[in-house]
C-alpha cells in the first residue's frame, strides 16, 4: 500500500524480491505472487459427525448478536448463567464479565469459521513464538475490532441496527446505559493482561492484531504466566514490586482447551541403540521430569474482518502419572511436592528487560513453551498427510528474539528422533522453516546459557546442539579454511577459561533461513557488529530489515477517540479506513496551516491533556499538582518507557534540575518571577517506568526522579512553573491515557543501543512531537514526517566507540552545567537525610567512564529542551503544524505495514481472506 510511496518500503521490498536468497524456501517468488490471485484449493475437513445429522447441527447453528437487543438478552443470560448473579448483585465487575462473555460469544463463532476456513484453503500458516505478549486490555479493543456487518442474520452488529457513525461500541455503550451501566466504568474493570516486560512484549500484541487484520492465517504461541510483570507501588519514592496476580477473577477472554496437554520432558539421559554409532542418528532420550502443558486460547479479532485468529498460551500442569517409587518408599509429601513443582513453570514472567539472568527455570520455561508449541505445529501439519519436505511450504516459524531458539533444535530432533528423517533432509527443512528477530546489539542482553547446566536439564538437545555447530563450523572452514579465529568467533559454544556457554543468538541465525533487526539503523548496526562474522559467511542477504510499527486500532482509535474521531471528519472517513489504509492520513496535510483546524486539534489535545491530569491527580491521593487553569500553556513533556541506563532516564532528570537550579539563580539573582516565566515557561515533566527488581542502577533512577519531584513540586518560590510527576505502575492501560497528553516525548537513549523504540511511534501517532537521539527508529520516523518536526540532538552511533574511549583513556571535562547539577545532587539538595544516596549515580558519570554518554550529550540536550520551549510557548501555530504534519507522515508506521513486509520477505505467506 505504501510501495509508490515510501522509497525505504520499496527499497527494501524491491531489493528483496530480486535477490533469490539460496537459503529462502519455496516456491519462487513470481509463481507464489500469481497463484495468490487463483482460486486456492478447498480441502475438506474431517469430522465424526455422520452426514445424516449434520442437519441437525446446523438447524441449531450458534449465531452472534447483532442488535443492542439481543446483546441486552446475552449480557443477562450471562449474568444469571454464567456468573450466577442477578439484578441484585450485578456490580461493575459482573458487568465488564458478562459484557465480555457476550463479545467473546460473537468472537467464538467467528473463530471457528477461521479456523475452518484456514484449514479448508491450507494455504501457509505463520506462528508467531513470542515469551511475551503485552496484551492490556481485550474488551474495549474487540468492541473497535467488531465487524460491522452488511449482510445476513448470523453476524454482528449490521448496518441497519448501526446508524451513520454509530459503530458496535456505540451500540453496547448504549445498551449498557439502558441495563444501568457507563462502559468507561465497565472497560475499568479489566486487569491488563500484563504478560510482557516492555516493547519487545508489546510489538508482540501488536503483531497479533495486524496478522488477524490482514487475514493472514497466522497463530501467537506463549505462556500463560499466573503472575505477569509485577505491579509497581512507589513507597517513600522506592519501587515496590507486588506480584500482579491478574487472574484473581476469572479471565473471560481466554478458552481452557483441557484436552489439549502435551506431555514435556526434562533432564535424563540419552539411550542411543547399539546400531546407531553417531550422535546424529535416531536417538532415544529418557526424560527424568514430566510435566503437562495444557493450552489456553485468547481469541485475536481483526479489525473489519470476520478473521478471528488465536494466541495460544500454556500452562504448566503436574502429570497424572504417580511416583510410585516414592510413594511405595513412604515419601508421599515429596511425592506431592515434586507434582506441584511443576506449576511453577509458568508462574510467573522474568521480569528484566533487555537483561539475560540466565536462571534455570527461566531456560525451563522456554523449552517447555517450544517443545509444547512444537509438538502442536508438528500435530496439526501431521494430520494433512503431506510429505515432510513439505513443511517449510506449510509453516513459517517467527522467533521474537532468542527466547524461543530451543525450538531450532527441538524440530530437529523431532524430525531426526521420532520421526526418523535423515540428519541433512531434517536441517534442511529447520532453516526453511524458521526466521528470527534480533532486538538488541547490547552485550548484557545476549542469551547465553552455561553447557553444564543445558546439558543436564536436556542432555539430548546439546548433543543435537553440538552437532549443528559441528556441521556449520565444517562449512565454514570449507569456505575460509586454516582461518582458527574466525571459527572460534562464530562458533555456538563460547569457549571461556572458566565455564563454556552455548550462543542462542548464534544458534538462531545458524538454524534460521531469514535475520532481521528492528528498524534500518539497527539492521545495519548488528551486520557490522554483533553478526559481522556472520554475514561474511551467509553473504549479506540473509539479513534483512523490517521497522517495528504498531496497531492503530489500539494506539489511535482506541487510546485517542477524540483525535480518530476529528481525523474521520476531517478526511471525510466516517467508516474509519483510514485505520487500514494508514497513507489516507497525508490528506491532512492540507489543513497543517488551517487555523481553525489547528483550533479543534489543539482542543483535542487540551481534552487528553486534563484526562491525564485527572489519572496523576488519582494517583497523587487526590492533590492536584497541575495548574488546570493553565494547563493550555503547561508543556506535558514525557518520558514512559522501562527505567534503563541506555534508555537515560538520568539525562531527563539531570535536566529537569539544572532547570530547577536555573530558575533559582534568576530569582537569586534578582529577577521577578515573570522573568523567570519568560525563560522557564510552564512545564510538567512525566516519568514513568517500571525497573527490573534488581537492577540497582534503575532503580535508583526512580528514587532521584521522585525526591526531585518532592522539592520542586514544593517549592512555592517557583510558583508552580515546574512540577515532576513519576507515575506508578506504567502498563498497557496507562499507556493509553498518557501517549495522547504528550506534548512532547523524550526517545533519548545512547545513540545505537535502543533498537527500534516502539512508544516514539505511539507519540508521534498521537501528535506529539518528539525530543530523541538518532537512534532506533527515531531515524525513519524523521525521515518520514520531516526532520523539522522532531527535535534531534545527541551524537550519532558512529561516535560512541571513540567518546568512550575518550572516557576511558583521555581527561575529559564535564560540561559546566552538568557539573552544577551533580554537584547539587552530591551535596544533598535531594535526599537532606542522606546526601551520598545518589552517590553511584553520579561516580557512574564521574568515574566509571560514563558509559552511557550522559555528559557528551548534556549540553546538546539542554539547549534542544530550550528550543522546544521557543517553538512551544512562542509560536503556537508552528507547533501545530507540526503535530498535524506528524499525524499525517506517520502512516509507515502501522504494524500493518511491518506484517505486509514479513509476509512478503521473509514467510512467503498470503492472507486467507473470508468470502
Ligand atoms: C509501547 C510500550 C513500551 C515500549 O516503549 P519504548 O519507549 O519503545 O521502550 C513499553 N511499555 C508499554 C506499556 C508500552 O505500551
Amino acid at each position: 500500500m505504501f510501495n509508490a510511496r515510501r522509497p525505504s518500503l520499496s527499497k527494501t521490498l524491491s531489493s528483496d524480491l530480486i535477490s533469490e536468497d539460496p537459503n529462502a524456501p519455496h516456491v519462487p517468488r513470481l509463481t507464489r505472487r500469481l497463484t495468490g490471485f487463483l482460486p486456492q484449493e478447498i480441502k475438506a475437513i474431517e469430522t465424526k459427525i455422520p452426514v445424516q445429522s449434520r442437519e441437525l447441527w446446523n438447524k441449531h447453528k450458534v449465531r452472534k448478536f447483532g442488535t443492542a437487543e439481543e446483546f441486552e438478552e446475552k449480557f443477562i443470560s450471562h449474568v444469571e448463567w454464567t456468573l450466577a448473579r442477578s439484578l441484585y448483585n450485578c456490580d461493575d465487575l459482573a458487568a465488564y464479565q458478562a459484557t465480555s462473555q457476550s463479545v467473546r460469544d460473537n468472537l467464538v463463532i467467528d473463530w471457528n469459521k477461521t479456523q475452518q476456513r484456514q484449514t479448508a484453503r491450507d494455504g501457509k500458516k505463520v506462528y508467531y513464538l513470542s515469551l511475551e505478549f503485552l496484551m492490556g486490555r481485550a474488551l474495549d479493543n474487540a468492541l473497535i475490532n467488531m465487524r460491522t456487518d452488511t449482510s445476513s442474520q448470523d453476524v454482528g452488529p449490521t448496518d441497519e441496527t448501526l446508524t451513520k457513525g454509530n459503530t458496535a461500541r456505540e451500540m453496547i455503550r448504549n445498551a449498557m446505559k439502558d441495563l444501568g451501566f457507563k462502559l468507561e466504568d465497565v472497560l475499568e474493570q479489566e486487569p491488563d493482561a500484563a504478560l510482557g516486560n516492555g516493547g519487545l512484549g508489546r510489538l508482540a500484541a501488536c503483531f497479533v492484531d495486524s496478522l488477524a487484520t490482514g487475514n493472514y492465517p497466522a497463530w501467537g504461541y506463549g505462556l500463560r504466566y499466573q503472575y505477569g510483570i509485577f505491579a509497581q507501588k512507589i513507597i517513600d519514592g522506592y519501587q515496590v514490586e507486588t506480584p500482579d496476580y491478574w487472574l484473581n477473577f476469572s479471565n473471560p477472554w481466554e478458552i481452557e482447551r483441557s484436552e489439549i496437554q502435551v506431555p514435556i520432558n526434562f533432564y535424563g539421559y540419552v539411550h542411543r541403540p547399539e546400531s546407531e554409532k553417531t550422535t546424529t542418528s535416531p536417538s532415544d532420550w529418557i526424560g527424568g521430569e514430566r510435566v503437562l502443558a495444557m493450552a489456553h486460547d485468547m481469541p485475536i479479532p481483526g479489525f473489519k474482518t470476520p478473521t478471528v485468529n488465536n494466541l495460544r498460551l500454556w500452562s504448566a500442569k503436574p502429570t497424572t502419572e504417580f511416583d510410585f517409587s516414592k510413594f511405595n518408599n513412604g515419601d508421599y509429601k515429596n511425592s506431592v511436592e515434586q507434582q506441584q513443582r511443576a506449576e511453577s513453570i509458568t508462574a510467573v514472567l522474568y521480569p528484566n528487560d533487555n537483561f539475560d539472568q540466565g536462571k534455570e527455570l527461566r531456560l525451563k520455561q522456554q523449552y517447555f513453551w517450544c517443545a509444547a508449541s512444537l509438538h502442536d505445529i508438528v500435530r496439526r501439519f501431521k494430520k494433512n498427510k503431506r510429505p515432510w519436505s513439505e513443511f517449510p511450504d506449510a509453516i513459517a516459524i517467527q522467533l521474537n528474539d532468542t527466547h524461543p531458539t530451543l525450538a531450532i533444535v527441538e524440530l530437529q530432533r523431532v524430525l531426526v528422533d521420532l520421526e526418523k528423517l535423515d540428519w541433512h533432509k531434517a536441517w534442511d527443512i529447520v532453516t526453511k522453516t524458521f526466521a528470527y528477530t534480533n532486538h538488541t546489539v547490547m552485550q548484557e542482553a545476549l542469551e547465553k546459557w552455561p553447557v553444564g547446566l543445558l546439558g543436564h536439564l536436556l542432555p539430548r538437545h546439546l548433543e543435537i546442539i553440538y552437532d549443528i555447530n559441528w556441521f556449520f563450523l565444517q562449512s565454514v572452514e570449507k569456505k575460509f579454511p586454516h582461518d582458527m579465529d574466525l571459527l572460534s568467533r562464530v562458533s555456538v559454544i563460547e569457549e571461556g577459561s572458566q565455564e563454556r556457554y552455548v550462543r542462542m543468538a548464534f544458534l538462531a541465525i545458524i538454524g534460521s533461513h531469514k535475520v532481521n533487526g528492528v528498524a534500518e539503523l539497527h539492521s545495519d548496526l548488528i551486520k557490522s557488529t554483533i553478526f559481522q562474522d556472520f554475514v561474511k559467511v551467509y553473504g549479506a542477504n540473509k539479513f534483512t530489515n523490517v521497522t517495528n510499527g504498531i496497531t492503530p486500532r489500539r494506539w489511535l482509535k482506541q487510546a485517542n477517540p477524540k483525535l480518530a474521531e476529528l481525523i474521520s471528519e476531517t478526511i471525510n472517513d466516517p467508516n474509519d479506513d483510514y485505520l487500514l489504509d494508514m497513507s489516507k492520513l497525508t490528506e491532512l496535510a492540507k489543513y497543517a496551516e488551517d487555523e481553525a483546524f489547528q483550533k479543534k486539534w489543539n482542543d483535542v489535545k487540551q481534552f487528553n491533556k486534563s484526562r491525564l491530569a485527572d489519572l496523576i491527580k488519582r494517583l497523587n491521593n487526590g492533590v492536584d499538582i497541575i495548574d488546570r487553569d493553565h494547563i493550555r500553556n503547561t508543556l506535558f513533556d514525557i518520558q514512559v518507557k522501562r527505567i534503563h541506563e541506555y534508555k537515560r532516564q538520568q539525562l531527563n532528570i539531570f535536566g529537569v534540575i539544572n532547570r530547577y537550579l536555573c530558575m533559582k539563580e534568576m530569582l537569586q539573582s534578582g529577577s521577578s518571577i515573570d522573568e523567570v516565566a519568560e525563560r522557564y515557561p510552564r512545564k510538567v515533566s512525566i516519568f514513568g517506568g517500571k525497573s527490573a527488581p534488581g537492577y540497582y542502577m534503575a532503580k535508583l533512577i526512580i528514587k532521584l526522579v521522585n525526591s526531585v519531584a518532592e522539592v520542586v513540586n514544593n517549592d512555592a518560590e517557583i510558583c508552580d512553573l515546574l512540577k515532576v510527576f513519576f507515575i506508578p505502575d506504567y502498563n498497557v492501560s496507562k499507556a493509553e491515557i498518557i501517549t495522547p497528553a504528550s506534548d512532547l516525548s523524550e526517545h533519548i537513549s545512547t545513540a545505537g543501543t535502543e533498537a527500534s523504540g516502539t512508544s516514539n511511534m505511539k507519540f508521534v501517532m498521537n501528535g506529539g512531537l518528539i525530543i530523541g537521539t538518532v537512534d532506533g527508529a527515531n531515524v525513519e520516523i524523521t525521515r518520514e514526517i520531516g526532520e523539522d518536526n522532531i527535535f534531534l540532538f545527541g551524537n550519532l552511533s558512529e561516535n560512541v566507540e571513540e567518546l568512550r574511549y575518550n572516557h576511558q583513556f583521555q581527561n575529559t571535562s564535564l560540561p559546566e552545567a552538568l557539573v552544577k547539577v551533580l554537584n547539587a545532587v552530591e551535596s544533598g539538595a535531594f535526599s537532606p537525610q542522606n546526601a551520598s544516596e545518589f552517590r553511584p549515580l553520579i561516580d557512574s558519570i564521574k568515574h566509571q567512564g560514563d558509559y552511557y554518554l550522559v555528559s557528551d550529550d548534556f549540553d546538546s540536550y539542554v539547549a534542544t529542551q530550550d528550543l522546544v520551549d521557543q517553538v512551544y510557548h512562542k509560536d503556537k501555530k508552528e507547533w501545530l503544524k507540526k503535530s498535524i504534519l506528524s499525524v499525517a507522515n506517520v502512516g509507515f508506521f502501522s504494524s500493518d505495514r511491518c506484517i505486509e513486509e514479513y509476509a512478503e520477505t521473509i514467510w512467503n505467506a498470503e492472507p486467507v481472506k473470508p468470502e
